[in-house]
C-alpha cells in the first residue's frame, strides 16, 4: 500500500508548524516530517546535563500578531509562558548606566514621546533628532529596489552618533542580525513601524518564562495531536519527486510518501538543495542562493543562584558581550545567557578565548559577582538569513512553479527580518494559500 497524505510537511520549525495548525484547524490533515529528534528548528529547547536550555535566548515584542494568534488558537496561557513588561532598555558602559530608555504606559504615541523625552543618557540634541526621526517614520518608506542601509539612513535622518551608537544600533542587531552599513533600512523601518506606531502594547518585551519547546513546538504537537495531524520525528526528506511540474511525493531514503502537496519549510539552505535536481526550480533555486546567513553566539554563564541582573534584560556598550538574560526569569536562577548577534571578530575566537573575554566584560560591569562555575557556548552559524540591503527583492514567495509546491519559512517574502513571527506568518500564509486551491 503507497503512504499517501494529503499535505505533507517538510520541516517542523515555527513556520511549519503554524502551517499545520492553520491546515488542522481547517480539517485538512496533515504530517509534519521533522529530521531533527525534536521539533522547534532554530527556536528550540535542548538537554544539557540536568538542564533544558534553548538553542539560542530568544526575545518576543508585543507586535508578534500571528506568534499571539497562534498561540491563542492553540490554547498556550501567555501569562505563563512570558513575562510581559513596557520596552526598557538599560545599556551599561563599564558599570555604569550609558542609556536607560523606558517606554511607559501611555497611550501610543505619546509613549514614544515620553520615552525619548525621559530618556537618560541622552543628550537634548540626541532627544530632538530622536523626535524627528519619530515623527517622520509613518510617511519614510522605502521601496525594494530603493533600498539603502541602515546606518545611510540613519545618518540621513541626522540622528546623532550617541543616537545610533546607543539606541538604533543595538535595536537594529537586535532585530535584523545584520550590521550596521549592510542592514536593509526598508526591512529596519517596517520593524520600528510594528513596534512603536501601533498600540503601546506593540513595543511590550516579552521573555519566555518557559524553555521554548514548552512555549510553543509541544502545545502544537498536542494540538495536532488532538485534530488527526501527526509530527514525525527523525524523518529527513531526502528527495522530491515532481512529475509533469506537478509534485507526487517526498522520499525519506526508500520511503516514498505521495501527497497533493508539499510545503517545504525547512532553512532555505535545505529546501533549495531538496529542489535543485528539479529543471522548472532552477531560477528559484538560484535566487535562494543568494539569501546569505548570519551567525547568533549563545554563551551560558552559570553564576552562583544569587546571582542577579538589575532587571532581566541588560545590554552593553562597547563590549563583545551585547545583551545579557537573567535566567532567573525561566527558573534558573545564576544563569545568564549572554548573546552575540551578527558577524565579527567573535566568529574567529576559540570557546575558551571567547567565554574568558565575555566572562571578564560581565566582571567589569558587575563587579560584585563571584566568578562563574559552568559555561557553555552555543554557536548557531545559519542563525537567520542575513537582512542587507534589498534582499526583499529576493525573498520568495510561498508559492513556486511546480504546482502543489509551496515555501514557507522567516525568509520568504514577508517584509519583517528574521524572526519567530516572520516565521509563523509565513506558514500561516501558506496554509491559506493552499485552503485556498483545496
Ligand atoms: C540563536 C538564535 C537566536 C534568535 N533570536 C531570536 C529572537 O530573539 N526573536 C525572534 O523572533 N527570532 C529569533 N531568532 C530567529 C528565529 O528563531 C527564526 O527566525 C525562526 O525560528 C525560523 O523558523 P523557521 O520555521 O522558518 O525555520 P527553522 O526553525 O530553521 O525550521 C526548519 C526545520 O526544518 C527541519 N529540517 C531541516 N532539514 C530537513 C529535512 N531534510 N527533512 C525534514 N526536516 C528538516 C529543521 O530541523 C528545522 O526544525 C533567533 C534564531 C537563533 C538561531
Amino acid at each position: 500500500m503507497p503512504e499517501r497524505q494529503p499535505v505533507v510537511i517538510v520541516g517542523g520549525g515555527w513556520a511549519g508548524l503554524a502551517a499545520a495548525v492553520e491546515l488542522c484547524a481547517h480539517q485538512i490533515p496533515v504530517t509534519v516530517l521533522e529530521s531533527a529528534r525534536q521539533s522547534g528548528g532554530r527556536a528550540r529547547s535542548i538537554r544539557v546535563s540536568d538542564m533544558t536550555i534553548d538553542n539560542g535566548q530568544h526575545l518576543f515584542i508585543g507586535a508578534y500578531r500571528s506568534v499571539w494568534g497562534l498561540m491563542d488558537r492553540i490554547g498556550v496561557d501567555r501569562q505563563r509562558a512570558f513575562l510581559r513588561q513596557p520596552l526598557t532598555l538599560r545599556l551599561m558602559k563599564g558599570n555604569k548606566t550609558s542609556l536607560h530608555f523606558k517606554v511607559p504606559r501611555l497611550p501610543a504615541p505619546l509613549h514614544l514621546l515620553s520615552a525619548i523625552l525621559t530618556a537618560r543618557g541622552l543628550s537634548m540634541t540626541d532627544r530632538i533628532q530622536a523626535l524627528r526621526f519619530g515623527r517622520r517614520l509613518p510617511e519614510l518608506s522605502i521601496s525594494d529596489h530603493e533600498d539603502i542601509s541602515v546606518q545611510t539612513l540613519l545618518r540621513s535622518e541626522a540622528q546623532t552618533p550617541a543616537l545610533i551608537r546607543k539606541l538604533w544600533g543595538p535595536l537594529c542587531i537586535a532585530a535584523l542580525n545584520t550590521p550596521l552599513d549592510e542592514a536593509s533600512a526598508r526591512i529596519f523601518l517596517r520593524t520600528l513601524r510594528e513596534s512603536f506606531l501601533g498600540l503601546r502594547r506593540h513595543s511590550d518585551l516579552l521573555i519566555p518564562r518557559l524553555t521554548l519547546g514548552e512555549v510553543l513546538p509541544l502545545p502544537c504537537a498536542d494540538y495536532l495531536q488532538q485534530r488527526g495531524g501527526r509530527i514525525e520525528l527523525g524523518q529527513r526528506v531526502t528527495s522530491l519527486e515532481i512529475e509533469d511540474t506537478g509534485i507526487q511525493a517526498v522520499k525519506i531514503r526508500e520511503r516514498r510518501i505521495e501527497a497533493s502537496q508539499v510545503i517545504l519549510a525547512a532553512p532555505h539552505v535545505i529546501s533549495r538543495r531538496l529542489m535543485s535536481r528539479h529543471h522548472p526550480l532552477q531560477a528559484l533555486c538560484a535566487q535562494l542562493s543568494e539569501l546569505g546567513n548570519e551567525p547568533v553566539i549563545t554563551l551560558y554563564l552559570q553564576y552562583p543562584p544569587q546571582t542577579c541582573l538589575p532587571q532581566p534584560l541588560v545590554g552593553l556598550e562597547d563590549t563583545l558581550a551585547q545583551w545579557v538574560f537573567d535566567r532567573r526569569v525561566c527558573g534558573q536562577p545564576g544563569l545568564m545567557a549572554v548573546v552575540i548577534s551578527a558577524r565579527g571578530c567573535h566568529d574567529q575566537m576559540k570557546t575558551d578565548q571567547l567565554t574568558q573575554r565575555v566572562a571578564a566584560e560581565l566582571a567589569t560591569s558587575f563587579p560584585d559577582w563571584p566568578a562563574h562555575e559552568q559555561s557553555l557556548l552555543i554557536r548557531e552559524k545559519r542563525a537567520t538569513f542575513s537582512s542587507r540591503v534589498g534582499i526583499d527583492q529576493i525573498r520568495p514567495a510561498n508559492r513556486t512553479p511546480v504546482s502543489g509546491l509551496w515555501l514557507a519559512g522567516d525568509y520568504t517574502a514577508n517584509g519583517l527580518p528574521a524572526t519567530v513571527e516572520g516565521a509563523v506568518r509565513s506558514g500561516i500564509a501558506c496554509a491559506q494559500a493552499i485552503l485556498g486551491k483545496l
